[in-house]
C-alpha cells in the first residue's frame, strides 16, 4: 500500500518523463485506496493525451496545463471513479481539449461531473502523427473501463485494471469479478510489453502479472466457497474476518465488496446462494437451483 519511499518517488508537483513518448503527473491524493494518488499520464508531445487527470485540484490542474503547453488535444478517462476523472471538465475548460470515455456516471459513487465529447468503443483508435492509442473495453472493475494500448511503445494504461503491489476492489453492482476475469483474459492475448497502472509503477511483465491476478482471485473464490461449505450459512462482514487475518479495519469495506462480488460469481456459476451486500450466505441446498434474482 503506502510503502515508504513512494512519496520521494511520486511527487506530486512534477512530471516524470518515462518512456519517448509517455510522461507521468501524479495527482495529490495519496491513500489507502489510491496509493501514491492518481497517475495521469501524458502521451505525446506535439499533440498531446492525458490519461486520467485525477481529482479537482487547482494546482494539479495548472501543472497539467503547464505541462501540455497549449498542445493538449484529448483528455481521457479509464473510468468514472472518483479520483479518475473528476479534472476532466476544468482542464477541458482551461485548454479547450476534448473529453472521451466510454461513458458517464453510472453509479451513485461515480464522477457525476464527467460529460464526455465523444464516447469511445472497443476497437476505437486515437492517433496522431506521434502515437496511436488502441481503445479496449475492460468491465469489471467498473462497468465503464477502458484500457488504452499505445502501439508504439506496446504500453498499456490499465487505469485500475491492474494497480502495482495491491489488490483491485471490485464492488458490485457496478464491479463485476466474471467480468473483471474476462477482461484481464482478453488482455493477456494483447500485444503488451509494459503494463501502467493509475496507481503505482509501470509493471514490465504484464502476462505474469495477469497470471498472478487471474490465480489469486480464483484462490480467493475457492476460499470463500471453503467458508460457505464449513459455516453453512454467514454474513460477508464474517467471511471477511475469516479470510483478511492482516488487513486494517479501514479496508474491510472494499474487502466486503471483494467476497460480494466472488459470492455473485459463485452464485451465477451455481455454487452458492443468497443475496445483498447485507443478507446471510450459504451453498444452495442439494437439488434445488440457487436463486440467481435480483443482488
Ligand atoms: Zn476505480
Amino acid at each position: 500500500m503506502l510503502a515508504q519511499g513512494w512519496m520521494q518517488e511520486f511527487r506530486h508537483d512534477q512530471v516524470i518523463p518515462l518512456t519517448p513518448l509517455v510522461r507521468r503527473l501524479t495527482a495529490p491524493n495519496p491513500g489507502y485506496m489510491t496509493g501514491p494518488g492518481t497517475n495521469a499520464y501524458l502521451v505525446g508531445h506535439r499533440q498531446v493525451a492525458v490519461i486520467d487527470p485525477g481529482v479537482v485540484h487547482q494546482e494539479h490542474i495548472t501543472r497539467l496545463v503547464d505541462a501540455t503547453g497549449g498542445r493538449l488535444r484529448w483528455i481521457l478517462a479509464t473510468h468514472t471513479h472518483p479520483d479518475h476523472s473528476p479534472a476532466a471538465a476544468l482542464l477541458a475548460e482551461r485548454t479547450g481539449a476534448e473529453i472521451l470515455g466510454h461513458g458517464g456516471a453510472l453509479h451513485w459513487h461515480h464522477d457525476a461531473t464527467f460529460k464526455p465529447h465523444r464516447l469511445l468503443t472497443d476497437g476505437d483508435t486515437l492517433s496522431t502523427d506521434e502515437f496511436t492509442l488502441q481503445v479496449l473495453y475492460t468491465p469489471g472493475h467498473a462497468s465503464n473501463h477502458l484500457c488504452y494500448l499505445l502501439l508504439e511503445e506496446q504500453i498499456l494504461f490499465a487505469g485500475d485494471q491492474v494497480m502495482e503491489g495491491t489488490t483491485v476492489v471490485i464492488g458490485p453492482p457496478d464491479g463485476d469479478m466474471g467480468q473483471y476475469l474476462s477482461s484481464l483474459e482478453r488482455l493477456k492475448a494483447e500485444p503488451i510489453a509494459t503494463i501502467a497502472p493509475a496507481h503505482g509503477r509501470f509493471i514490465t511483465n504484464p502476462q505474469r502479472e495477469f497470471n498472478r491476478i487471474i490465480t489469486h482471485r480464483l484462490q480467493r473464490e475457492r476460499q470463500v466457497y471453503d467458508v460457505l461449505l464449513q459455516q453453512g450459512s454467514i454474513k460477508i462482514t464474517d467471511i471477511v474476518r475469516q479470510l483478511y487475518t492482516h488487513l486494517p479495519e479501514a479496508l474491510h469495506l472494499p474487502a466486503g465488496f471483494s467476497v460480494y462480488a466472488h459470492l455473485l460469481k459463485l452464485r451465477q456459476d451455481g455454487l452458492a446462494c443468497g443475496k445483498g451486500f447485507e443478507g446471510t450466505w450459504s451453498l444452495p441446498e442439494p437439488g434445488k437451483l440457487p436463486s440467481s434474482e435480483g443482488s
